[in-house]
């Protein structure tokens, strides 16, 4: 499986490589309130200007196991040594996703937000099901069935998102539903300038493979196939954000893409989903893991 899901041009990548190098922290600027950093497979976001004073900045997504110190300096060198962020915000409970969060969130004494479904994998009572190591015929799909499933516990530190779709320490922002990947993870939108910051719902690269993930070789693509609980409900929430017509997207894996042509290519996805997004068959193609009958979530003494 060599072809792209959809094409993606590397002139459309919204990261300015001059710039960076200029302010040389270790972050893509995408925004001038908007930085992310990729940790060898996977993106972190800074929303907060440079200088940004103590709690006056979110980190969403917490990265790989092993990123804590990592994470901790890029935030010192773009806010300064003694800031602190308003709030860690998870998109969603994924290993690759929450591998710093435990160790950031006491560091910091930072509140950790999620959405209402997803807090099971955050506060130690369940694991994800299974991962489907067959679809997607890349060596990080095979390798998937050795990936850690949770739980993460920040116990006390841990919040449900406000009902009202607002953003804790991010005015002008909302989160948006986007299940199927997970039950719960959730996409970011600001209005005002189209910017999203997709999760997982679909990404920029072909996670599945090890070369494209370390290439970060652009395509518009689905939800990482080897995790993807529900592929319903994924191809409704990729459809949903096409639907907002975005000018900027920051995704969990791959590259920060902007313009006409990454929406072209966005809408391409979400008409063709079913087509290029969706293994041909896998264990949750046939039987999706739902919520309403509890098997998105494998008690933690059964894993
Ligand atoms: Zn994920
Ligand atoms: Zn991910």
């Amino acid at each position: 499986m060599q072809q792209h899901q959809i094409p993606l041009d590397a002139n459309n990548r919204a990261d300015d490589p001059h710039h960076d190098d200029l302010r040389d922290d270790g972050t893509h600027e995408v925004t001038p309130d908007l930085a992310y950093k990729r940790l060898a497979i996977v993106n972190v976001v800074f929303y907060g200007v440079p200088h940004a004073a103590d709690r006056q900045w979110v980190l969403i997504d917490a990265g790989v196991m092993g990123t804590t110190g990592l994470i901790a300096r890029a935030a010192e060198e773009r806010f300064g040594p003694d800031s602190r962020p308003a709030a860690i915000v998870m998109t969603h409970g994924h290993f690759d996703h929450v591998g710093a969060l435990e160790e950031l969130a006491e560091r910091w004494d930072a509140p950790v937000y999620a959405h209402t479904l997803e807090l099971p994998y955050l506060n130690g009572s369940a694991a994800y099901p299974p991962p489907d190591p067959g679809v997607g015929g890349g060596l990080v799909s095979q390798l998937s069935r050795f990936f850690p499933r949770g739980p993460v516990n920040v116990g006390s530190r841990l919040q449900t998102l406000p009902d009202d779709g607002s953003m804790p320490g991010m005015p002008g922002w909302r989160w948006i539903p986007t299940p199927g990947h997970t039950p719960g993870q959730v996409s970011l939108w600001r209005e005002a300038d189209r910017t999203l910051i997709s999760a997982d719902a679909f990404i920029t690269t072909k996670q599945e493979s090890a070369y494209a993930a370390m290439t970060q070789a652009p395509e518009m693509h689905g939800p990482p196939m080897y995790f993807t609980q529900n592929w319903q409900d994924a191809r409704a929430s990729v459809e949903r954000l096409a639907a907002l017509e975005p000018e900027l997207v920051v995704s969990g894996h791959g590259r920060a893409m902007h313009g006409a042509e990454m929406r072209a290519a966005l809408h391409a996805l979400a008409r063709d989903f079913d087509r290029v997004a969706v293994p041909d068959q896998g264990r949750y193609v046939e039987q999706p893991a739902q919520v309403e009958t509890g098997t998105a979530y494998v008690p933690t003494d059964k894993q």
